[in-house]
């Protein structure tokens, strides 16, 4: 009965941003939740999500009809071919790829979670990186996926784990679903270089584990679309099946329209095509009973991006404003709190890439810099870089400078 329900706590994050709302300092400075800001501490809509959205509203012929329960063939063509590396990936020319549209992310790592559960043959236990987006944990959780870890962050460096990580891969039973971060990792900021991307590769081929990339920052991270995907380009060709959860909530900034994708590739095989057609019918059926079909809009803007050359130079173009102003902030915050001769090393701020960076700062500062200077993070010491902009970096590195010396 109803009274057996128990409490559960708040959702860190989205309590961070209530409490940051609260605040009424107006030296105040939101770097919690991972959203893009300009310079003036605003969301952004993209100019070119604006053209496309002037498109559709135009169009006589649009209505409100139920999505396929793939979600629309247009977009999730154009996605795969996106995350892919384009139409001359050979999963793609040999038509090993099936794709679903889902709700952003998240009901991408969901879904994949579902069917994983449902057909991964074996122990099915998931790897995941330690740390990682805190999410994770609950979405295989909830479809009753073992979870285990695998060091990632080198807390002395502040940069990767990389023995760490490979000994866990190696140590891992064999067949274990391993979750990678595909570009700018979160919370940390940290990625493996194409090299360490390739040692990875091997060691998960020798003990058979599979592949689950997470991508949620595709073009977000280095302004560079084919840059960002180059970690799953290589495992593809690698010939690795393997499963992709793919956002557009970051690249397009259309967080709250729930844009995304999830797409299976199996290996080069002669009955590949059929055995991606027996996929699909399985992910059709999870789809179905989850959601039914998928929503429109943020598809529908996506969509008319990818489809058109001169839109989606455009995209590319927003797309480099966004890291490329990200990028400033962490040279400037690296360069004041150096200026200032702020205890410890800063270089990490300019190596992470990506929206976050994970700055090393205790549980106890992040929480005298929240009373003290009414700047909120996560006690993990992860900044949104984001929430950086010229006006408020240097009270920032004054904070941070503060707080380290006491
Ligand atoms: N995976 C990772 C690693 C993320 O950082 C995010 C965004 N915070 C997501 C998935 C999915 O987000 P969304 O559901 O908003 O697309």
């Amino acid at each position: 009965t109803a009274e057996l329900v128990p409490q559960a706590p708040e959702d860190a994050l989205f309590g961070l941003a209530r409490a940051y709302r609260a605040d009424e300092d107006p030296n105040k400075v939101d770097l919690g939740i991972g959203a893009y800001r300009d310079d003036s501490a605003k969301p952004w809509v993209l100019p070119v999500v604006k053209k496309a959205d002037e498109i559709l509203r135009n169009d006589p012929e649009l209505n409100h009809e139920y999505a396929p329960i793939a979600g629309i063939a247009s977009f999730t063509s154009k996605a795969a071919e996106l995350i892919l590396g384009g139409p001359d990936s050979p999963a793609i020319k040999e038509k090993r790829v099936t794709s679903m549209q889902t709700i952003s992310g998240t009901g991408a790592v969901h879904l994949g979670a579902l069917f994983l559960a449902k057909f991964f043959p074996g122990t099915k236990k998931v790897y995941l990186s330690n740390p990682t987006w805190a999410n994770h944990n609950q979405i295989f959780s909830n479809v009753s996926l073992p979870i285990a870890q695998y060091p990632y962050f080198s807390k002395e460096t502040k940069g990767l784990d990389f023995e760490g990580m490979k000994a866990a891969i190696h140590g891992a039973p064999d067949r274990s679903i391993i979750l990678l971060h595909a570009c700018a990792h979160n919370p940390t900021g940290v990625d493996p270089t194409l090299e360490q991307w390739k040692e990875i590769a091997a060691a998960m081929r020798a003990k058979d584990h599979f592949p689950f990339f997470d991508c949620a920052y595709q073009g977000f991270a280095s302004g560079d679309l084919m840059k960002d995907n180059a970690a799953v380009r290589y495992f593809v060709e690698q010939g690795f099946e393997l499963v992709i959860a793919q956002s557009f909530a970051k690249n397009f900034g259309l967080y709250g329209e729930r844009a995304g994708c999830f797409h299976v590739v199996t290996g080069p095989a002669p009955d590949a095509q059929a055995t991606i057609s027996r996929i699909a019918s399985q992910l059709a059926i999870l789809q179905r009973s989850e959601i039914s079909n998928p929503p429109l809009y943020g598809a529908r803007i996506a969509s008319t991006v990818l489809n058109d050359p001169k839109l989606f130079a455009e995209w590319e173009e927003n797309l480099r404003t966004m890291s490329g102003r990200i990028i400033s902030m962490r040279t400037a915050l690296r360069s004041k709190l150096e200026e200032l001769g702020t205890p410890g090393s800063w270089n990490h701020i300019t190596d992470q890439i990506g929206m976050f960076s994970f700055t090393g700062l205790t549980e106890a500062q992040v929480m005298k810099l929240r009373e003290d200077a009414h700047v909120y993070m996560t006690k993990n010491g992860r900044i949104s870089m984001a929430g950086l902009n010229t006006r408020n970096v240097e009270y920032f590195a004054k904070a941070v400078d503060k707080v380290v010396r006491e």
